[in-house]
């Protein structure tokens, strides 16, 4: 592995070695049952819950990906993140980021009404970590955070967490390993929701927890067996297939993005602009310290809601969507949209700005994409008079 070439590596091994007929794509066994030797004697695979060998093909490809013991694919990314949570018992404390994404907060939130797991939402991007995260059985950050996009310091979460006995839990979906491993730097687990930018295509929901050892491994194994929310092997499939195209991807759609992002911020009728490309970015230095870019998703502030919400709906380029990473552009408003599940009691600390929009940049040309914000840019200036603040420009952050 350490040998091949990035690019190289993306491809899977095939899982169709053993196949009679040696197929070049990896198979879908869309099977639910294996048949036995004998009554007692179990084969490589038995039953598709415990295993299959698409999916496998898959979570060996993943493993191998994030240099991670083991992976794990589940029917969702928060179906990962359930899995994670799992680790934890009554009593025991999650130490959570306050900007996590909506569905993780939501989640995390009921565990901590149910389970009696203990929950301390801290700010784990510019807070000390040694402090926060005392006591704590398992940690939990994103890398890049939604949708500020700020980095959290890997290293130093990583050397916090080893010393209070806590796994360290890393949700990558923002930046894949194409653009970062946090096992290599000292987390023990690593969450994607694979619907985004693994697949990239929008065509899949499917989430992946990876492992840095063989301890957490035979337990993600029990979790997923148990309580059974696999991956089926067509979406296997399907994931395979997207991921191949993984570094192309986004070396092209994150260099549109670091182009926008700059194009954006200097446009007198933007606010803010929130990219780890740009140089005046909170985490610019940080994130580049750990990351091998800055990823495909760009946010900004108008300065208005109304003016935000009139903004997206008359671009024509990027659909209005939730999600993000796949090859087509889209734009979303977080605060009425991805960020609507954020629970009533952390929406005042977790909540992005109001008028803040989201862009995905897919593999369009970047003259189109500005092109078309430029239009709706320049028409919601027109209809919303008074809004534009060209006295804050450059304080980006
Ligand atoms: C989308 C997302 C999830 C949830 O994943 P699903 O595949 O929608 O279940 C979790 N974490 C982050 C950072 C996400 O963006």
């Amino acid at each position: 592995m350490s040998a091949l070439g990035r690019h190289t590596a993306l491809a899977p091994a095939s899982g169709s070695r053993d196949d009679p007929w040696r197929a070049s794509s990896p198979p879908i066994y869309q099977t639910a049952t294996f048949e036995q030797e004998s009554a007692a004697g179990f084969g490589a695979f038995d039953y598709a819950r415990s295993g299959n060998p698409t999916r496998e093909t898959l979570e060996r490809h993943c493993a191998r990906l994030e240099g991670a013991h083991g992976a794990f694919a589940f029917a969702s990314g928060v179906a990962a993140i359930t899995a994670v949570a799992r680790l934890v018992r009554t009593g025991e404390r999650i130490v959570a980021h306050t900007g996590l994404y909506g569905g993780t907060q939501r989640l995390l939130s009921r565990l901590a009404e149910e389970r009696g797991v203990e929950i301390a939402w801290i700010d784990l991007v510019d807070g000390d970590p040694a402090p926060a995260v005392r006591g704590a059985r398992l940690v939990l950050v994103e890398s890049l955070t939604n949708p500020l996009w700020r980095a959290p310091d890997l290293r130093a979460l990583a050397a916090a967490c080893a010393g209070a006995g806590a796994w360290f839990a890393v949700d990558a979906t923002a930046t894949s390993p194409w653009l970062q491993k946090p096992v290599e730097l000292g987390a023990d687990l690593v969450i994607h929701s694979a619907t985004k930018l693994l697949s990239g295509h929008a065509d899949v929901t499917a989430g992946i927890v990876a492992v840095r050892d063989v301890t957490l491994a035979e337990r993600l194994a029990f979790i997923q067996n148990s309580e059974g929310a696999v991956l089926g092997p067509f979406d296997s499939w399907l994931l395979l297939r997207g991921m191949r195209t993984l570094g192309i991807r986004l070396d092209r759609q994150q260099q549109t993005a670091s182009a926008l992002a700059h194009w954006l911020a200097a446009r007198e009728d933007i606010v803010r602009v929130h990219h780890p490309s740009l140089p005046t970015h909170a985490d610019f230095a940080r994130h580049a310290a750990q990351a091998r870019g800055p990823g495909v998703v760009v946010s900004f502030e108008t300065g208005d809601e109304a003016r935000s919400l009139a903004l997206v709906e008359r671009l024509e380029r990027f659909a209005i969507t939730v999600s993000f990473g796949s090859v087509d552009s889209t734009a979303s408003v977080p605060c009425r949209m991805s960020h609507a599940s954020v629970p009533a009691p952390l929406r005042h600390v977790a909540m992005p700005p109001r008028d803040l929009v989201r862009l995905s940049i897919g593999l369009e040309d970047f003259a189109d994409l500005a092109e078309d914000l430029a239009g709706a840019l320049d028409s919601s200036n027109a209809g919303c008079k008074g809004v534009a603040r060209p006295g804050v420009h450059g304080r980006l952050r």
